[in-house]
């Protein structure tokens, strides 16, 4: 097992255990490695006078000891600690653990560092025997309630302890089977309805099922029952479950559970009793409402249990209003003691209130920001506690549209989930299948809303894109082109889904393992937050944030998620130190960016600029040409429309800095690939069929991606180079005859030495300069390099002094650092994530040892020849606020990303500045 966290706080014993009873504690909510969070909460409360049940804590130390020494324990743990530990709770409550006159039960409860709902196990009214089952119904006057908790008892120590809890879901709980056949008998449907008869037979028919199954008979001594529940709650932090929700949430398995033992309240003694749990707020909404429900003559998990329907917590005002008072009162100070939404599980017993459980509440994203707004106006917390209060993450739910809640659970009751993909572009889409780009863009026309489905995409499948509500592939990973482009362009996305088996020439798709078959316009409903797909249309709606900022179809007094939104980037803003730029190619994108804002723009990708229209044409000339002169030609058709596009997206984004990168992908990329394609191309050329289609062969590579793209296009083919160039400085040169000032950053792609850099540099400082020099206006350009390629990495001392700034292109930086292409690396990397190869996905989030160490050396060697060196990064990790903090802890000046992550990296980059 691995190293663990927890200092030896001082020589001499350890102290294992942990007390807590009314007033007093020897814990407190900040010793939750220690305790749990379950345990630190409940002494917390002790300490601040709610009323908790007495009871102990046996610490995750011995829970780590019991896995370090074979499933054993610390010697004097039973001889001596846990004894003394049940005097303090038997002397405070005048009852003995084991006495059949006055029998003390107690619960036994899991609860580690992080809250794993669910996730293990407990067990109540444990130290009932046929000795203390009488006593507690004597000293109760109540033999119907003593045996509930038997009946209880023996249940759950069954499942948990002695392993009879079916392990799947197919399987029948032996012990529900039996409760189920005698209210069938007894034509009830509740157990409170059992007479105490009943409930001794079904503890007599329980305890011969377990003998029956395990050999064994029910242990009836209350220290070995004790023994064995302590047993079985460590041994739960190793179940399936609760190991596979720690993988996916992060949680390292060294830390251990906590082991709480506490005295039982009854809140099934009759109708004076009750339990319940509640958020302190609308865990939904964040509204400062009270938010809870419970169930009179019930215990522990009745209420989520859905045998019988709970009550809404404000039912309870009218029930038992001073019952209501008191704990809306300690609502108030569990409130202003935590300064947080808080989560709490609670007992009546005969009129008088017990609290169980609380922690801090979980919360959708829009709940999260409007509580964090709320309490700061409040004043229960600041401004930077606010922001720190807000995973970045969470903000995206607040732009994506949505789908109407109710509606998606009916359509996935009724069977209409047909399979899960990745879910690469949050949010929700719905419209008609379309299987390529021509037929979306013929739909759209129409006005129908389309959901684009491919094998995978291509920049050909971008103006499909464009017009799409959604896009769905079978293959590629979180980085594939499709995942790219959609969350660049904010589109809905699910990649990867192969579960779908799509067949362009019937224009059909089928799903594995049912006989679905979906056809070119059948309606199809995309859940990009989750990566759901579902048969049929659902309604969706934009976003209130999306409506202010982009749709301009609702004024911002008018969203009140847009002001708590706004307040809290503001916020934001003030602390972070990392600019935020977006990757936008196009003047719509741009002033969406900017409406998230973007402070300028750090990726231009010129290559989608080539598809539209003529355009591809004249490219495919350029490309196709035999001469200098006809490659001249084909260009100076460009010319004009790199021109205009550079224009737009200059005077979009107004003074900001603009990154505008040089034609990066291999050429193949672009030429046509039908024969008929290829005739028509040949025709236009006025060339030979034959000789069209061996040109196109012999630009085929056997490895694109390593092959004739980025830099080298440009030291081959100048031509290309010096039109880009020339495009960007005559539209630099307008927009500064209209009064704008424009700064274009000209970018190189994939240089891997200096020499690469010298060359295009050259090129591009002879363009510039000539088209300054005929057109009589100063414009300032500065020339970079994307640090894409590990060599660079390494000799950033040389390179920088060719380049006036540096954006790390981490999409590629991390390929070929690990040698893992991102579009083939979704076969291997989910079982690369089971076996903790990589902590996450190295595409998302930057591989800090490799490909962030080498992002360090650059950028310190970059700097130590040019200190004034601009730094920045470009690859999808702009968004991710891990990599965002990396980039802070780095000294980047920015990081660029989808316009649609700039909210996100915003918050992130202030988090990263407060936290640092
Ligand atoms: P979980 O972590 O799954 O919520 P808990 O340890 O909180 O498990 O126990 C579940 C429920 O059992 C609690 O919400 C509470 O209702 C009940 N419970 C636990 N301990 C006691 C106790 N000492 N007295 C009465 N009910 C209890
Ligand atoms: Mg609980
Ligand atoms: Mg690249």
């Amino acid at each position: 097992m691995p190293t663990r966290e927890i200092s030896n706080r001082k020589s001499g014993p350890k102290q294992f255990i942990y007390t807590f009873s009314g007033g007093r504690a020897e814990g407190d909510a900040s010793m939750k490695n220690l305790l749990g969070g379950k345990g630190a909460n409940l002494a917390e409360m002790a300490n601040i006078g709610l009323p908790v049940p007495p009871g102990f804590t046996i610490s995750t130390e011995v829970c780590t000891w019991y896995y370090e020494h074979g499933q054993t324990y610390p010697e004097r743990l039973f001889e001596e600690e846990i004894p003394r530990a049940l005097a303090t709770i038997e002397e405070a409550l005048g009852r003995k653990f084991g006495d059949p006159e006055n029998p003390l039960l107690i619960s036994v409860r899991s609860g580690a560092r992080a809250s794993m709902p669910g996730m293990m196990d407990t067990i109540l009214n444990l130290g009932l025997n046929e000795q203390t089952v009488a006593g507690l119904a004597r000293k109760s006057g109540n033999p119907r309630f003593a045996w509930d908790c038997y009946r209880r008892f023996v249940q759950m120590y069954g499942d948990v302890v002695l392993g009879l809890k079916p392990a799947d879901k197919k399987q029948k709980d032996p012990f529900e089977e039996i409760l189920e056949t005698r209210k069938h008998k007894l034509g009830i449907t509740v157990d409170t309805e059992f007479s105490t008869k009943d409930l001794q037979e079904i503890v007599g028919q329980y305890k011969a099922a377990i003998l029956d199954k395990t050999g064994r008979s029910f242990p009836d001594d209350p220290h070995e029952q004790l023994r064995g529940a302590i047993g079985a709650v460590f041994e739960s932090w190793n179940n399936e479950r609760a190991i596979i929700y720690r993988r996916l949430n992060h949680i390292p398995g060294y830390w251990g559970t906590a082991c709480n033992v506490q005295a039982m309240v009854f809140g099934n003694m009759g109708e004076n009793c009750g339990t319940g749990v509640a958020f302190t707020r609308d865990a939904a909404t964040g509204e400062n409402i009270f938010y809870g429900e419970f169930l009179m003559n019930a215990q522990g998990e009745d209420v989520v249990a859905g045998t019988r329907t709970p009550l809404d917590i404000s039912q309870l005002k009218e029930e038992n209003p001073e019952i209501y008072r008191q704990l809306d009162d300690i609502r108030a100070t569990l409130e202003k003691h935590y300064r947080d939404m808080m989560d709490i599980e609670f007992t009546i017993e005969n009129n008088i209130l017990f609290m169980l459980q609380c922690r801090v509440g979980k919360r959708t994203g829009p709940a999260a920001l409007k509580i964090a707004v709320d309490m700061f106006k409040e004043g229960l917390i600041d401004e930077k506690e606010a922001i720190l209060r807000i995973e970045p993450e969470q903000l995206n739910q607040l732009l994506r549209p949505v789908f109407d809640v109710k509606e998606k659970q009916a359509a996935v009751q009724s069977g209409r989930l047909l399979a899960t993909g990745l879910n690469a572009g949050p949010g929700a889409a719905t419209g008609k299948i379309c299987f390529n780009a021509t037929d979306a863009a013929e739909r759209n026309r129409r006005g129908e809303p389309v959901i684009l489905v491919r094998i995978e995409t291509s920049p050909e499948d971008i103006k499909g894109m464009a017009v799409s509500e959604g896009i769905l592939t079978e293959r590629g990973g979180m980085t594939s082109h499709a995942a790219l482009v959609a969350r660049q362009m904010g589109k809905v996305c699910v990649v990867g889904c192969g579960a779908l088996s799509i067949d362009y020439q019937k224009g059909e798709m089928r799903i594995e393992g049912s006989n679905v078959v979906l056809r070119e316009g059948d309606d199809l409903s995309l859940d990009g937050t989750t990566g759901e797909v579902i048969a049929g249309s659902l309604p969706t709606r934009n976003s209130e944030i999306i409506e202010v900022l982009v749709d301009g179809t609702r004024k911002p007094e008018d969203a009140p998620s847009w002001e708590v939104y706004n307040q809290l980037m503001q916020w934001a803003d003030r602390y972070r130190h990392l600019q935020i730029r977006a990757n936008a190619d196009q003047p719509d994108q741009a002033a969406i960016a900017i409406t998230f804002g973007a402070e300028g723009i750090g990726l231009c990708r010129t290559e989608h600029m080539f598809f539209g229209g003529e355009r591809i044409q004249a490219m495919r000339e350029m490309i196709l040409a035999d001469d200098l002169e006809e490659r001249n030609t084909a260009i100076s058709k460009l010319l004009p429309y790199q021109r205009e596009d550079f224009y737009g997206l200059f005077k979009t984004m107004g003074s900001r800095p603009v990154t505008i990168r040089l034609l990066d992908p291999p050429l193949h990329e672009f030429l046509p690939q039908s024969d008929e394609e290829i005739m028509r191309m040949a025709i236009g050329m006025g060339k030979p069929y034959e000789h069209v289609k061996e040109r196109i062969a012999a630009l085929h590579e056997f490895n694109p991606m390593l092959g004739l793209r980025g830099c080298r296009l440009g030291i081959l083919h100048p031509e290309i180079t010096i039109m880009q160039v020339q495009a960007i400085m005559e539209a630099a040169c307008q927009l500064r005859q209209e009064g704008l000032e424009v700064v274009p950053e000209i970018m190189v792609p994939l240089v891997s030495t200096l020499k690469e850099l010298e060359i295009t540099a050259k090129i591009i400082h002879k363009t510039a300069r000539s088209v300054i020099a005929e057109q009589w206006i100063g414009v300032k350009y500065l020339v970079g390099t994307m640090i894409e390629v590990p060599r660079a990495a390494i000799t950033s001392a040389e390179i920088a002094t060719a380049a006036d700034f540096f954006s790390y292109g981490t999409n590629d930086l991390t390929q070929m650092t690990l040698g893992m292409s991102r579009d083939d690396s979704g076969q291997f990397l989910p079982t690369y994530q089971q076996y903790d190869i990589f902590p996450r996905n190295p595409f998302e989030s930057i591989d800090i040892e490799g490909v962030g160490r080498l992002i360090t050396i650059s950028a310190s060697d970059g700097r130590s020849v040019k200190p004034d060196l601009k730094l920045g990064i470009c690859g999808e990790h702009g968004g991710d606020p891990a990599s965002v903090e990396f980039c802070h802890k780095t000294g980047l000046n920015y990081v660029s990303c989808s316009p649609y992550r700039v909210p996100v990296a915003r918050l992130a980059a202030a988090r990263a500045a407060l936290l640092g």
